[in-house]
């Protein structure tokens, strides 16, 4: 027990490091993404010029994806960070953060999300597990596809549907889901869903996929739903 700890303890603060650490990288590279983007409305730059300009955009936002995939490997949630949370402003945030990602593909997200409703979980992490499976979906039904989440709440359970109309996947494919560097995409980590299984699991929920190769894609994830006047964890 005593060697558990020491280890939990360790991966602790590797976890901050890698938190800090991945913090201090972000700043100076929105900067750079900042004046990037500037540059890209210049008049006196060429088409070439302008394509270069987008390639690096597009790989600082996959450095961007690779410090967030990676980063949240070795964070080690203490029980203290678990907040009540409500699912709702959870979903709503992390689709519109990802609002200008899903127009540059071309794809449609939309929500239907009804009553109030509580989990208990870490925002940060609420969020990261919405962003990585909306993206994922995203990504799945460009161009030109739609992206739906739907939260709804059943007895003491709360079921969130995320759905795509996009490529789908065969048996095989959702066997490998979950599994480390496991990815389909020429420029994948590999890492989210991973994550993102793992984020579901701390909070005691569960998780089902649908899927049908060209049809789409359902990922359902039953979290356990805290009453409103419940206060404590
Ligand atoms: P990455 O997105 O970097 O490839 P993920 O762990 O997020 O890594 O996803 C792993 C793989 O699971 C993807 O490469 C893809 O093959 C499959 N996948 C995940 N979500 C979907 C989806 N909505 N539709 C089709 N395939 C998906
Ligand atoms: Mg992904």
């Amino acid at each position: 027990l005593i060697k558990e700890v020491q280890k939990n303890e360790k991966l602790n603060v590797v976890g901050q490091l890698a938190a800090s650490v991945a913090h201090e990288i972000r700043n100076p590279m929105t900067s750079v993404r900042g004046f990037i983007q500037l540059l890209t409305t210049s008049e006196n730059i060429s088409v070439s010029e302008k394509d270069y300009l987008k390639v690096c955009l597009a790989e600082l936002d996959r450095a961007n994806d690779i410090i967030s995939d990676y980063l949240s490997l070795g964070t080690n949630q203490s029980s203290e960070q678990f907040r009540k949370l409500d699912i709702n402003k959870e979903a709503e945030k992390s689709i519109k953060s990802l609002s200008s990602y899903a127009m540059f593909h071309g794809v449609n997200v939309s929500s239907e999300i009804q009553e109030n409703a509580h989990i208990v979980g870490i925002s940060g992490r609420v969020q990261q597990m919405f962003i990585n499976l909306i993206k994922n979906a995203i990504e799945a039904a460009a161009p030109h596809g739609h992206v739906t989440v739907k939260i709804h709440t059943e007895r003491e359970k709360v079921i969130i549907r995320i759905s795509d109309d996009g490529i789908g996947m065969d048996e095989q494919q959702i066997e490998n889901l979950g599994l480390p560097y496991y990815s389909t995409k020429d420029r994948g980590t590999g890492l989210g869903l991973m994550v993102t299984l793992q984020i579901i699991r701390d909070m005691g929920g569960e998780f089902k996929v649908k899927s049908e190769k060209g049809t789409g894609t359902v990922f359902e994830i039953i979290l356990p739903l805290v009453q409103p006047n419940q206060n404590s964890v």
